[in-house]
């Protein structure tokens, strides 16, 4: 396990509206902790691709995985730079100006190189990839993850000791003369919703819904 801390560097210097900028722990794993998804980017074969995945953290790494046998899993796994974002959109920005138009937003971006995860470590970091999208889920008796699902697994971790993140809250940023047009501004927020559990109907138990389901919030 790593007990790396993140280091600004020239690569993660944000150049333009720096005030915005974020290095320290507590604001960058917030982030990361209540994002679904990533995207990871990297260069295969001199082109860029970018895939979305799930993903995990434990302390201070970051962990994606998949099968072992996909071009982007042995791609990545094979210690090549990745460039790795998280999003979450929190709202529209409308200003009074066409140009001053904006997003209310926290983002983070990493750097660095992926190791695979040596075989006796997958299971716990299978089950944290589970419990990372529901927090409770892998201790709630559920079928234990096979020995053949873990071959056929490559799970991948990164340090996360390169990474910046980016946060935008509040009203639109108009010039002082436009203050006086008269056009309604202001912000449209976007709050993520999770719709009403829906019970599989192959279900031949029945097992009450959980309480992690039931009342799930992300
Ligand atoms: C949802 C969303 C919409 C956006 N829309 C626009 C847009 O339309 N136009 C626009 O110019 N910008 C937009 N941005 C901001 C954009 O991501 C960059 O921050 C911006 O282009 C300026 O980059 P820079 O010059 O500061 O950094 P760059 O010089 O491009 O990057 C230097 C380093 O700064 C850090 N960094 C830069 N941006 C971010 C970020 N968003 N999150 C975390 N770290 C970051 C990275 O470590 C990066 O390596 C948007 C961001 C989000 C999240």
């Amino acid at each position: 396990m790593s007990n790396s801390s993140n280091k600004k560097t020239s690569r993660t210097k944000i150049n333009r509206l720096p005030k915005r900028g974020y290095y320290d722990q507590e604001t960058l794993y917030s982030i990361l902790d209540s994002a679904l998804i990533c995207h990871v980017g990297y260069i295969l074969d001199g082109e860029p691709r970018v895939i979305p995945t799930a993903f995990a953290r434990i302390e201070n790494e970051f962990f994606i995985h998949g099968s072992r046998v996909a071009g982007n899993i042995k791609a990545l796994a094979s210690g090549i730079m990745a460039c790795i974002t998280v999003t979450r959109l929190d709202g529209l920005v409308l200003a009074r100006s066409g140009f001053n138009h904006s997003m209310n937003y926290r983002s983070v971006i990493i750097y660095g190189n992926g190791t695979k995860v040596q075989e006796n470590e997958k299971l716990n970091i299978l089950n944290a990839f589970i419990d990372h999208l529901i927090p409770g889920r892998s201790s709630d008796g559920l079928k234990p993850i096979s020995k053949q699902d873990l071959l056929d697994t490559t799970v991948i971790r990164y340090p996360l000791n390169e990474m910046s993140a980016k946060v935008r809250v509040g009203h639109p940023n108009d010039d002082e003369e436009d203050y006086d047009l008269p056009v309604w501004s202001g912000i449209i927020p976007i709050i993520r919703e999770f719709g009403e559990p829906i019970t599989d109907p192959k279900m031949r138990h029945t097992t009450p819904m959980p309480n992690y389901v039931k009342y799930y919030n992300k």
